[in-house]
Protein backbone atom coordinates (compact mmCIF):
# COMPACT_ATOMS: atom_id res chain seq x y z
CA UNK A 1 0.00 0.00 0.00
CA UNK A 2 0.96 3.48 -1.15
CA UNK A 3 2.26 5.74 1.91
CA UNK A 4 -0.10 8.99 2.14
CA UNK A 5 0.55 12.37 3.56
CA UNK A 6 -1.23 15.41 3.08
CA UNK A 7 1.56 17.30 2.12
CA UNK A 8 4.35 16.46 0.39
CA UNK A 9 7.66 18.55 -0.30
CA UNK A 10 9.89 18.24 -3.22
CA UNK A 11 13.20 19.53 -2.52
CA UNK A 12 14.91 19.69 1.16
CA UNK A 13 16.76 23.24 0.46
CA UNK A 14 15.96 26.08 2.21
CA UNK A 15 12.59 27.02 0.76
CA UNK A 16 11.81 22.74 1.23
CA UNK A 17 12.99 23.26 4.60
CA UNK A 18 10.87 25.91 5.78
CA UNK A 19 7.89 24.55 4.30
CA UNK A 20 8.41 21.12 6.30
CA UNK A 21 8.77 23.15 9.56
CA UNK A 22 5.59 25.21 8.73
CA UNK A 23 3.31 22.41 7.72
CA UNK A 24 4.63 19.95 10.35
CA UNK A 25 4.16 22.23 13.09
CA UNK A 26 0.23 22.70 11.83
CA UNK A 27 -0.42 19.39 10.19
CA UNK A 28 1.59 16.97 12.12
CA UNK A 29 4.80 15.48 11.19
CA UNK A 30 3.59 12.40 10.07
CA UNK A 31 1.27 13.97 7.41
CA UNK A 32 4.41 15.80 5.97
CA UNK A 33 7.32 13.74 3.62
CA UNK A 34 10.06 15.67 2.34
CA UNK A 35 11.81 14.43 -0.54
CA UNK A 36 15.67 15.35 -1.43
CA UNK A 37 17.91 13.98 -3.87
CA UNK A 38 21.33 14.82 -2.19
CA UNK A 39 21.96 12.44 1.19
CA UNK A 40 21.69 15.29 3.17
CA UNK A 41 19.55 18.25 3.50
CA UNK A 42 20.47 21.70 2.93
CA UNK A 43 23.58 21.06 1.11
CA UNK A 44 23.08 24.73 -0.63
CA UNK A 45 22.65 26.79 2.73
CA UNK A 46 26.51 25.98 3.45
CA UNK A 47 27.85 27.53 0.74
CA UNK A 48 25.66 31.09 0.75
CA UNK A 49 27.62 34.23 1.78
CA UNK A 50 30.75 32.60 1.24
CA UNK A 51 29.73 30.54 3.90
CA UNK A 52 28.78 32.88 6.23
CA UNK A 53 24.69 32.72 5.30
CA UNK A 54 23.62 35.72 3.71
CA UNK A 55 19.83 35.34 4.84
CA UNK A 56 18.57 38.31 3.95
CA UNK A 57 18.48 42.19 3.62
CA UNK A 58 17.91 45.24 5.73
CA UNK A 59 16.62 46.81 3.05
CA UNK A 60 13.94 44.33 0.38
CA UNK A 61 11.85 45.79 -2.02
CA UNK A 62 10.36 44.45 -5.40
CA UNK A 63 12.76 46.41 -7.39
CA UNK A 64 15.16 43.94 -5.95
CA UNK A 65 13.98 40.98 -8.45
CA UNK A 66 14.03 40.42 -11.98
CA UNK A 67 12.28 37.78 -13.92
CA UNK A 68 12.13 37.00 -17.50
CA UNK A 69 8.63 36.46 -17.71
CA UNK A 70 7.44 39.64 -15.26
CA UNK A 71 6.94 38.69 -11.92
CA UNK A 72 4.47 39.97 -9.47
CA UNK A 73 6.42 39.68 -6.00
CA UNK A 74 5.26 42.84 -4.00
CA UNK A 75 2.42 41.00 -2.20
CA UNK A 76 4.45 38.16 -0.88
CA UNK A 77 7.18 39.76 -0.04
CA UNK A 78 5.61 42.30 2.04
CA UNK A 79 3.68 39.85 4.06
CA UNK A 80 7.01 37.97 4.14
CA UNK A 81 9.25 40.73 4.80
CA UNK A 82 12.71 40.29 6.05
CA UNK A 83 11.69 41.43 9.35
CA UNK A 84 9.63 38.07 9.36
CA UNK A 85 12.80 36.33 8.34
CA UNK A 86 14.92 37.27 10.93
CA UNK A 87 12.01 36.58 13.51
CA UNK A 88 11.39 33.17 12.34
CA UNK A 89 15.23 32.79 12.51
CA UNK A 90 15.06 33.89 16.56
CA UNK A 91 12.23 31.90 16.83
CA UNK A 92 14.51 29.03 15.82
CA UNK A 93 17.00 30.28 17.97
CA UNK A 94 19.49 31.73 15.55
CA UNK A 95 20.08 35.56 16.18
CA UNK A 96 21.23 37.89 13.29
CA UNK A 97 23.72 40.47 12.72
CA UNK A 98 24.04 43.53 9.87
CA UNK A 99 26.85 44.05 7.90
CA UNK A 100 26.65 46.91 5.33
CA UNK A 101 22.77 46.06 4.80
CA UNK A 102 23.33 42.45 4.54
CA UNK A 103 22.12 40.03 7.11
CA UNK A 104 23.96 37.27 8.76
CA UNK A 105 23.21 34.32 11.76
CA UNK A 106 25.46 35.93 14.45
CA UNK A 107 28.22 34.41 14.37
CA UNK A 108 28.69 34.39 10.39
CA UNK A 109 28.32 30.48 9.75
CA UNK A 110 25.84 28.98 7.44
CA UNK A 111 25.84 26.15 8.89
CA UNK A 112 24.28 27.76 11.68
CA UNK A 113 20.97 27.96 9.44
CA UNK A 114 21.54 24.66 8.26
CA UNK A 115 21.19 23.28 11.15
CA UNK A 116 18.34 24.93 13.06
CA UNK A 117 16.42 23.81 9.83
CA UNK A 118 17.50 20.62 9.73
CA UNK A 119 17.36 20.01 13.37
CA UNK A 120 13.71 21.52 13.19
CA UNK A 121 12.50 19.01 10.83
CA UNK A 122 14.15 16.06 12.54
CA UNK A 123 11.92 17.35 16.02
CA UNK A 124 9.14 17.59 14.17
CA UNK A 125 9.16 14.18 12.83
CA UNK A 126 8.67 14.95 9.09
CA UNK A 127 9.40 11.63 7.00
CA UNK A 128 12.56 12.88 5.39
CA UNK A 129 13.72 10.78 2.49
CA UNK A 130 16.97 11.64 1.61
CA UNK A 131 18.87 10.67 -1.47
CA UNK A 132 15.50 10.47 -2.91
CA UNK A 133 15.45 12.05 -6.36
CA UNK A 134 11.30 12.86 -7.74
CA UNK A 135 10.86 11.45 -10.93
CA UNK A 136 7.63 11.67 -11.81
CA UNK A 137 4.53 13.22 -10.34
CA UNK A 138 1.02 12.57 -11.65
CA UNK A 139 -2.25 13.78 -10.85
CA UNK A 140 -4.57 11.54 -8.65
CA UNK A 141 -8.47 11.58 -7.93
CA UNK A 142 -8.07 14.75 -4.85
CA UNK A 143 -4.09 14.63 -4.74
CA UNK A 144 -0.83 13.24 -6.46
CA UNK A 145 1.62 10.79 -6.65
CA UNK A 146 5.22 10.75 -6.56
CA UNK A 147 7.82 8.20 -7.75
CA UNK A 148 11.05 7.44 -7.43
CA UNK A 149 13.65 5.50 -5.82
CA UNK A 150 11.83 5.61 -3.11
CA UNK A 151 9.09 3.63 -4.47
CA UNK A 152 5.38 5.85 -4.73
CA UNK A 153 3.67 8.05 -2.08
CA UNK A 154 0.30 9.58 -2.64
CA UNK A 155 -0.07 13.33 -1.05
CA UNK A 156 -3.09 15.75 -1.18
CA UNK A 157 -0.87 18.52 -1.75
CA UNK A 158 2.60 18.77 -3.36
CA UNK A 159 5.11 21.78 -2.99
CA UNK A 160 7.89 22.06 -5.38
CA UNK A 161 10.94 23.56 -3.77
CA UNK A 162 13.65 22.25 -6.52
CA UNK A 163 15.45 25.25 -6.99
CA UNK A 164 16.78 26.28 -10.41
CA UNK A 165 19.60 25.31 -12.87
CA UNK A 166 22.53 27.23 -10.88
CA UNK A 167 25.44 25.48 -8.96
CA UNK A 168 24.41 21.94 -10.44
CA UNK A 169 26.86 20.17 -7.82
CA UNK A 170 24.13 21.04 -5.28
CA UNK A 171 21.70 19.24 -6.72
CA UNK A 172 19.80 21.97 -8.83
CA UNK A 173 20.65 21.12 -12.50
CA UNK A 174 17.68 21.82 -13.80
CA UNK A 175 16.76 18.70 -14.60
CA UNK A 176 13.52 19.16 -11.86
CA UNK A 177 11.89 21.63 -14.79
CA UNK A 178 10.31 18.54 -16.00
CA UNK A 179 8.49 17.76 -13.50
CA UNK A 180 6.57 20.89 -14.06
CA UNK A 181 6.89 20.32 -17.67
CA UNK A 182 4.43 16.89 -17.18
CA UNK A 183 1.99 18.99 -15.12
CA UNK A 184 1.23 21.22 -17.84
CA UNK A 185 3.52 24.25 -17.06
CA UNK A 186 6.06 26.07 -19.25
CA UNK A 187 9.29 26.77 -18.40
CA UNK A 188 11.30 30.42 -19.31
CA UNK A 189 14.36 30.83 -21.16
CA UNK A 190 16.99 30.16 -18.14
CA UNK A 191 20.20 32.31 -17.68
CA UNK A 192 22.48 32.03 -15.25
CA UNK A 193 22.98 35.63 -12.91
CA UNK A 194 25.35 35.90 -9.64
CA UNK A 195 28.26 35.09 -11.55
CA UNK A 196 31.75 35.69 -12.62
CA UNK A 197 31.39 38.02 -15.79
CA UNK A 198 33.69 37.32 -18.91
CA UNK A 199 35.17 39.87 -20.81
CA UNK A 200 37.36 41.33 -23.59
CA UNK A 201 40.68 39.99 -22.11
CA UNK A 202 43.55 42.29 -23.78
CA UNK A 203 42.79 45.90 -21.56
CA UNK A 204 43.22 43.26 -18.48
CA UNK A 205 46.15 41.33 -19.49
CA UNK A 206 48.56 41.17 -16.22
CA UNK A 207 45.93 41.83 -13.70
CA UNK A 208 45.03 38.24 -13.17
CA UNK A 209 45.00 38.12 -8.84
CA UNK A 210 44.69 41.86 -8.58
CA UNK A 211 41.38 42.94 -6.24
CA UNK A 212 39.98 46.56 -6.05
CA UNK A 213 37.50 48.46 -4.67
CA UNK A 214 35.39 50.40 -7.22
CA UNK A 215 32.45 51.96 -8.03
CA UNK A 216 31.18 49.54 -10.87
CA UNK A 217 28.35 50.44 -13.57
CA UNK A 218 26.68 48.06 -15.91
CA UNK A 219 25.55 49.37 -19.74
CA UNK A 220 23.32 47.64 -21.63
CA UNK A 221 22.49 48.73 -25.46
CA UNK A 222 24.70 51.95 -24.06
CA UNK A 223 22.43 52.34 -21.29
CA UNK A 224 23.00 52.96 -17.59
CA UNK A 225 21.05 49.87 -15.82
CA UNK A 226 22.82 49.22 -12.51
CA UNK A 227 25.73 50.86 -10.42
CA UNK A 228 26.95 49.23 -7.55
CA UNK A 229 29.98 49.80 -5.09
CA UNK A 230 32.20 47.25 -3.79
CA UNK A 231 35.43 44.88 -4.67
CA UNK A 232 36.02 43.27 -8.16
CA UNK A 233 39.01 40.32 -8.68
CA UNK A 234 40.40 40.54 -12.19
CA UNK A 235 41.33 37.04 -13.38
CA UNK A 236 41.88 35.64 -16.56
CA UNK A 237 38.70 35.61 -18.08
CA UNK A 238 37.11 38.89 -16.90
CA UNK A 239 36.14 39.84 -13.20
CA UNK A 240 34.87 38.59 -10.24
CA UNK A 241 34.38 39.75 -7.03
CA UNK A 242 30.64 41.11 -5.03
CA UNK A 243 30.72 44.25 -7.62
CA UNK A 244 30.84 42.01 -10.54
CA UNK A 245 28.36 39.11 -9.10
CA UNK A 246 25.85 42.42 -8.58
CA UNK A 247 26.19 43.51 -11.58
CA UNK A 248 25.81 40.34 -13.36
CA UNK A 249 22.01 40.28 -12.74
CA UNK A 250 21.72 42.82 -15.65
CA UNK A 251 23.49 40.70 -18.04
CA UNK A 252 21.74 37.44 -17.76
CA UNK A 253 20.11 37.31 -20.94
CA UNK A 254 21.48 40.20 -22.67
CA UNK A 255 23.89 39.80 -25.49
CA UNK A 256 26.95 41.43 -24.24
CA UNK A 257 27.33 45.12 -22.56
CA UNK A 258 29.87 47.32 -21.17
CA UNK A 259 30.89 47.36 -17.35
CA UNK A 260 32.66 50.66 -16.29
CA UNK A 261 35.19 50.62 -13.40
CA UNK A 262 35.71 54.13 -11.42
CA UNK A 263 38.91 53.50 -9.35
CA UNK A 264 39.47 55.43 -6.41
CA UNK A 265 35.42 55.81 -5.93
CA UNK A 266 35.67 58.06 -2.95
CA UNK A 267 37.66 60.85 -5.07
CA UNK A 268 36.28 62.61 -7.93
CA UNK A 269 37.76 63.32 -11.36
CA UNK A 270 38.84 66.62 -11.13
CA UNK A 271 41.42 66.44 -7.88
CA UNK A 272 42.68 63.25 -8.66
CA UNK A 273 44.02 65.30 -12.19
CA UNK A 274 44.86 68.56 -9.90
CA UNK A 275 46.95 65.97 -7.85
CA UNK A 276 48.48 64.50 -10.68
CA UNK A 277 49.35 67.80 -12.22
CA UNK A 278 50.96 68.76 -9.11
CA UNK A 279 52.66 65.06 -8.74
CA UNK A 280 54.27 65.72 -12.36
CA UNK A 281 55.03 69.05 -11.65
CA UNK A 282 56.57 68.81 -8.62
CA UNK A 283 58.47 65.49 -9.08
CA UNK A 284 59.96 65.49 -12.32
CA UNK A 285 62.16 62.57 -11.73
CA UNK A 286 59.01 60.43 -11.37
CA UNK A 287 58.56 57.73 -14.63
CA UNK A 288 55.49 57.40 -16.88
CA UNK A 289 55.18 53.82 -15.43
CA UNK A 290 55.43 54.70 -11.86
CA UNK A 291 53.39 57.67 -11.80
CA UNK A 292 50.49 55.82 -10.33
CA UNK A 293 52.15 53.82 -8.17
CA UNK A 294 50.71 55.12 -4.56
CA UNK A 295 47.79 56.21 -6.09
CA UNK A 296 45.93 52.68 -7.43
CA UNK A 297 47.63 49.34 -7.26
CA UNK A 298 50.61 49.47 -9.50
CA UNK A 299 49.11 46.85 -12.22
CA UNK A 300 46.20 48.72 -12.65
CA UNK A 301 47.97 51.94 -12.85
CA UNK A 302 49.68 49.93 -15.79
CA UNK A 303 46.46 49.33 -17.44
CA UNK A 304 45.02 52.66 -17.33
CA UNK A 305 48.10 54.46 -18.86
CA UNK A 306 48.61 52.15 -21.30
CA UNK A 307 45.79 53.42 -23.12
CA UNK A 308 46.31 57.35 -22.28
CA UNK A 309 48.28 58.88 -25.04
CA UNK A 310 50.86 61.98 -24.08
CA UNK A 311 49.89 65.59 -24.22
CA UNK A 312 52.08 68.58 -24.09
CA UNK A 313 50.62 70.08 -21.58
CA UNK A 314 50.66 68.53 -17.72
CA UNK A 315 47.52 69.22 -16.84
CA UNK A 316 45.85 67.80 -20.05
CA UNK A 317 47.73 64.82 -19.61
CA UNK A 318 46.94 64.76 -15.48
CA UNK A 319 43.42 65.04 -16.83
CA UNK A 320 43.30 62.42 -19.48
CA UNK A 321 45.00 59.71 -16.89
CA UNK A 322 42.14 61.37 -14.04
CA UNK A 323 39.26 60.24 -16.90
CA UNK A 324 41.42 56.83 -17.33
CA UNK A 325 41.17 56.27 -13.58
CA UNK A 326 37.32 57.08 -13.61
CA UNK A 327 36.31 55.26 -16.64
CA UNK A 328 38.00 51.81 -17.07
CA UNK A 329 35.77 50.07 -19.79
CA UNK A 330 35.30 46.45 -20.71
CA UNK A 331 33.30 44.63 -23.04
CA UNK A 332 30.91 41.89 -21.26
CA UNK A 333 31.10 38.62 -23.88
CA UNK A 334 29.76 36.36 -21.59
CA UNK A 335 29.99 34.88 -17.98
CA UNK A 336 31.02 31.78 -16.38
CA UNK A 337 28.04 29.81 -17.03
CA UNK A 338 25.39 27.82 -14.76
CA UNK A 339 27.89 25.52 -12.76
CA UNK A 340 29.33 28.57 -11.37
CA UNK A 341 26.26 30.73 -10.34
CA UNK A 342 24.32 31.25 -7.75
CA UNK A 343 21.05 32.13 -9.30
CA UNK A 344 18.83 30.85 -11.91
CA UNK A 345 16.77 34.05 -14.35
CA UNK A 346 14.14 32.10 -15.92
CA UNK A 347 11.76 29.21 -14.44
CA UNK A 348 7.99 28.67 -14.47
CA UNK A 349 6.22 31.67 -15.58
CA UNK A 350 4.33 33.51 -12.37
CA UNK A 351 1.43 34.51 -14.34
CA UNK A 352 1.39 30.03 -14.12
CA UNK A 353 0.61 30.58 -10.71
CA UNK A 354 -1.80 32.29 -8.13
CA UNK A 355 0.62 35.73 -7.40
CA UNK A 356 -0.70 35.21 -3.77
CA UNK A 357 0.11 31.85 -2.38
CA UNK A 358 1.70 30.26 -5.89
CA UNK A 359 -0.84 27.23 -6.26
CA UNK A 360 -0.61 26.12 -9.62
CA UNK A 361 -3.07 27.38 -12.25
CA UNK A 362 -2.38 24.12 -14.39
CA UNK A 363 -2.61 21.80 -11.59
CA UNK A 364 -4.60 22.41 -8.45
CA UNK A 365 -3.28 21.69 -4.88
CA UNK A 366 0.20 21.97 -6.77
CA UNK A 367 2.48 24.77 -5.65
CA UNK A 368 5.52 25.94 -7.05
CA UNK A 369 8.15 28.25 -4.70
CA UNK A 370 11.86 29.26 -4.52
CA UNK A 371 14.40 29.64 -7.24
CA UNK A 372 12.10 27.23 -10.05
CA UNK A 373 9.80 30.06 -10.37
CA UNK A 374 10.69 32.65 -13.06
CA UNK A 375 11.99 35.45 -10.18
CA UNK A 376 16.00 36.05 -8.85
CA UNK A 377 17.05 38.31 -6.88
CA UNK A 378 20.01 40.67 -6.64
CA UNK A 379 23.30 39.55 -4.71
CA UNK A 380 22.92 40.15 -1.02
CA UNK A 381 20.49 37.92 0.62
CA UNK A 382 17.44 38.41 -1.62
CA UNK A 383 17.68 35.18 -3.14
CA UNK A 384 16.90 33.55 -0.04
CA UNK A 385 14.47 35.54 1.33
CA UNK A 386 12.86 35.23 -2.05
CA UNK A 387 12.84 30.76 -0.71
CA UNK A 388 11.65 31.79 2.38
CA UNK A 389 8.86 34.41 1.68
CA UNK A 390 7.62 32.15 -1.19
CA UNK A 391 8.24 29.11 1.22
CA UNK A 392 6.26 30.50 3.82
CA UNK A 393 3.10 31.51 1.36
CA UNK A 394 2.74 28.29 -0.11
CA UNK A 395 3.01 26.11 3.31
CA UNK A 396 0.59 28.69 4.75
CA UNK A 397 -1.93 28.28 1.90
CA UNK A 398 -2.09 24.56 2.12
CA UNK A 399 -2.11 25.35 6.32
CA UNK A 400 -5.54 27.41 5.88
CA UNK A 401 -6.82 24.75 3.59
CA UNK A 402 -6.83 22.03 6.15
CA UNK A 403 -8.07 24.66 9.25
CA UNK A 404 -11.20 24.94 7.37
CA UNK A 405 -12.12 21.56 6.52
C1 LIG B 1 27.50 29.37 -4.01
C2 LIG B 1 26.16 30.02 -3.76
C3 LIG B 1 26.10 31.06 -2.83
C4 LIG B 1 24.88 31.69 -2.61
N1 LIG B 1 24.81 32.69 -1.66
C5 LIG B 1 23.63 33.29 -1.38
C6 LIG B 1 23.52 34.24 -0.33
O1 LIG B 1 24.47 34.51 0.40
N2 LIG B 1 22.31 34.83 -0.14
C7 LIG B 1 21.20 34.53 -0.90
O2 LIG B 1 20.14 35.10 -0.68
N3 LIG B 1 21.26 33.58 -1.87
C8 LIG B 1 22.44 32.95 -2.11
N4 LIG B 1 22.50 31.98 -3.09
C9 LIG B 1 21.26 31.63 -3.82
C10 LIG B 1 20.35 30.77 -2.93
O3 LIG B 1 21.11 29.77 -2.29
C11 LIG B 1 19.23 30.12 -3.75
O4 LIG B 1 18.58 31.08 -4.53
C12 LIG B 1 18.23 29.44 -2.82
O5 LIG B 1 18.87 28.41 -2.09
C13 LIG B 1 17.06 28.86 -3.60
O6 LIG B 1 16.26 28.16 -2.70
P1 LIG B 1 15.33 26.97 -3.20
O7 LIG B 1 14.79 26.35 -1.99
O8 LIG B 1 14.43 27.48 -4.25
O9 LIG B 1 16.32 25.97 -3.93
P2 LIG B 1 17.62 25.24 -3.38
O10 LIG B 1 18.05 25.83 -2.09
O11 LIG B 1 18.54 25.26 -4.53
O12 LIG B 1 17.12 23.78 -3.07
C14 LIG B 1 16.59 22.93 -4.03
C15 LIG B 1 16.75 21.51 -3.54
O13 LIG B 1 15.94 20.63 -4.30
C16 LIG B 1 16.64 19.42 -4.51
N5 LIG B 1 16.04 18.77 -5.67
C17 LIG B 1 16.04 19.19 -6.96
N6 LIG B 1 15.34 18.36 -7.72
C18 LIG B 1 14.86 17.38 -6.93
C19 LIG B 1 14.05 16.23 -7.15
N7 LIG B 1 13.57 15.93 -8.36
N8 LIG B 1 13.76 15.43 -6.09
C20 LIG B 1 14.24 15.72 -4.84
N9 LIG B 1 15.02 16.80 -4.59
C21 LIG B 1 15.30 17.63 -5.61
C22 LIG B 1 18.07 19.86 -4.69
O14 LIG B 1 19.00 18.82 -4.45
C23 LIG B 1 18.18 21.00 -3.66
O15 LIG B 1 18.61 20.54 -2.41
C24 LIG B 1 23.70 31.31 -3.33
C25 LIG B 1 23.79 30.25 -4.24
C26 LIG B 1 25.00 29.61 -4.46
C27 LIG B 1 25.07 28.47 -5.44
Amino acid sequence: MKRKYKAAIVGGGFSGLVACDRLSLALGGENVALFEKNDRLGKKILATGNGRGNITNAKLSSENYHSVSGADVNGIIRKYDNLSLVRYFASLGIATEEEDGRIYPSGFQASAVQDALRDRSAYLNADVFCSSEVKNIVKSGNGFILSGNFGEVFAEKVILCCGGKAGGHYGTDGTAFSLVSSLGHSVTALYPSLVQLKTEREKIKGLKGVKAKVKASAFVGGEKVAETEGDVLFTEYGISGNAAFFLSSYFAGEKGGEVNLEFLPEKNEKDISLFLTEKLSKLPYITRENLLTGIVNKQIGKAILSSVKDFRKTEDFAAAIARGIKNFNLKVVGSLGFDYAQVTRGGVPFSEVDKDVLESKKAKGLYIVGEMLDVDGDCGGYNLQWAFSSAAAAADDVIKLYENK
